[in-house]
């Protein structure tokens, strides 16, 4: 197996890193919060061919880097600890950073390197929050344009699987096939386990509408109705949640536009009630409490 290319460490926790090419940047932290920014890029460098490949998605998710930004400086200036934050910098119809490799570049092979470094980040930001015996969550932050206004939030679930009871999908074991895979076996209270993490009053939708913002699924909004369009997750929480059992689960959080990421203020303010959620959801279910 391949060494991965880039961040293993050590490395300085609040330090700018990119990959050569300055495509992607990582910035370490010391909390249990991994935050990626795939989709919000805006550089389009013309010597980086566009992506061909046959059905590709091209379309950026318009303010979602300012947005994870947002979330990382709330998250600190709340807590005094830093997040782990990685952000694609290129345009998504230049480099897709939830992609599998082929997916990702569009088959330019000068962005292997680019694909591989925002990956090794990732499991560098995982590994050191392994090594400091703490569990985790990374969010993977991103913009939809659905009809409904409210969170899509993925863990691989699809919306026909999220449609059933929560007694037939206990039955079926789904959770297992989650993102969250390994915290719904063994979260700390034992209440919190298997579906209640998708919908239950300590669930991160739970936690998100109790703050005044809407998110399928959640108790009040379990799931998607039928023709209902919904993002159920990505290469991204697939690869780096839990379902490995690694030591972060993951989730990914799609928004809406409008009062959610259209302006800066919007952006505060989401960014804001998010960061509370995840404060709660990070010490009910890992046991973590702001130790700067
Ligand atoms: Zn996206």
């Amino acid at each position: 197996m391949a060494a991965p290319t880039a961040p293993v460490g050590p490395l300085t926790v609040g330090q700018l890193y990119t990959d050569a090419a300055g495509f992607v940047e990582y910035t370490p932290g010391t909390a249990p919060l991994v935050l990626v920014a795939p989709h919000g890029g805006t550089l389009a460098p013309s010597g980086v061919p566009d992506r061909s490949c046959g059905g590709c998605v091209t379309a950026a998710d318009l303010n979602t880097q300012e947005l994870t930004r947002a979330v990382a400086d709330t998250f600190l200036a709340r807590t005094g600890v830093r997040p782990h934050l990685i952000i694609n910098r290129l345009h998504r119809r230049k480099f897709d950073g939830n992609r599998d490799r082929d997916e990702a570049t569009g088959g330019t092979r000068a962005l292997d390197t680019t694909w591989l470094w925002m990956h090794a980040a990732i499991d560098s930001a995982r590994q050191r929050v392994r090594l400091a015996s703490l569990r985790g969550l990374l969010v993977d932050v991103h913009g939809h344009g659905h009809d409904i206004p409210r969170l899509e939030l993925g863990y691989l679930l699809s919306a026909t699987s999220l449609r059933q009871d929560d007694a037939s999908l206990t039955a079926t074991a789904a959770m297992g096939a989650s993102s969250m895979a390994r915290l719904a076996s063994d979260a700390r209270q034992p209440g919190d386990r298997g579906v209640a993490l998708l919908r239950g009053p300590n669930s991160l939708g739970a936690l998100l509408v109790a703050r005044g913002v809407p998110a399928v699924p959640s108790p009040t909004d379990p799931a998607p109705r039928t023709g209902d369009d919904y993002f159920s997750g990505g290469y991204n929480t697939e690869r780096h949640g839990s379902l490995n059992g690694t030591a972060l689960d993951a989730v990914q959080v799609e928004s809406h536009f409008a009062g959610i990421r259209d302006s800066a203020a919007a952006r505060g303010a989401f960014a804001a009630k998010l960061v509370d959620a995840l404060l709660v959801f990070l010490e009910r279910h890992y046991g973590w409490t702001r130790q700067p």
